[in-house]
């Protein structure tokens, strides 16, 4: 299969001309000298950005998770610390951090790097944080049927969402659990505390 890093936006690719038209627009349209040395590439440059950072329209999060292989460890699997850059839908200003997925298979478990491309299918677009959380561990339960999965991720937004103007440096957390998760105390302890380690 192949990787996320070979997706890239196609209909970025095929409205380039229009997407650079329209960034030059806005530059002049808040005041900008558009043909100052700075600025005569940018609309290019965020061109060629926008392929990258919203390619994950490009891919199905669930095929990303697809090759999965039976294996009888029935105990929990972390993979911690999974890094990810996403653009709030609200403000289309970057927020980014890390997600930590656990799950408990049930005789699928899927290979360590899906984990990471599937957080990178499920950002790589116009996100929320919620949504995120929540789709990470849908599309966990839907292919890999675990007993259960929980989600947990951090993020930094740099704009001033819904919830109050945030202060530089701070972070929301957010979390989804889907079946065993869902009412073990005990089993979400474990989690968090194994993430915190
Ligand atoms: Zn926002």
């Amino acid at each position: 299969m192949a990787g996320l890093k070979d997706y890239v936006n196609s209909k970025v690719g095929e409205n380039r001309e229009q997407i650079e038209h329209h960034v030059k627009e806005i530059l002049r349209l808040i005041g900008e000298d558009v043909d100052r040395e700075g600025l005569k590439e940018t609309p290019a440059r965020v061109t060629r950005m926008y392929e990258e950072i919203f390619g994950g329209y490009e891919v199905d999060p669930r095929d990303v998770l697809g090759v999965t292989f039976d294996e009888a460890h029935e105990e929990l699997v972390i993979v911690k610390d999974i890094t990810y850059y996403s653009l709030c839908e609200h403000h289309m200003a970057p927020f980014f951090g890390k997600v930590h997925i656990g799950y408990i298979p049930s005789g699928q478990v899927a290979g360590l790097s899906k984990l990471a491309r599937l957080v990178e299918a499920v950002t790589r677009r116009l996100q929320v944080q919620e949504r995120v959380t929540s789709e990470i561990a849908d599309i966990m339960e839907e292919v890999l049927k675990p007993h259960g999965v929980m989600v947990v991720v951090e993020g930094e937004h740099l704009c001033m969402c819904s919830r109050g103007v945030k202060k530089p440096g701070s972070k929301t957390v957010t979390m989804s659990t889907r079946g065993s998760f869902k009412d073990d105390a005990a089993q979400r302890a474990e989690f968090l505390s194994l993430i915190k380690q």
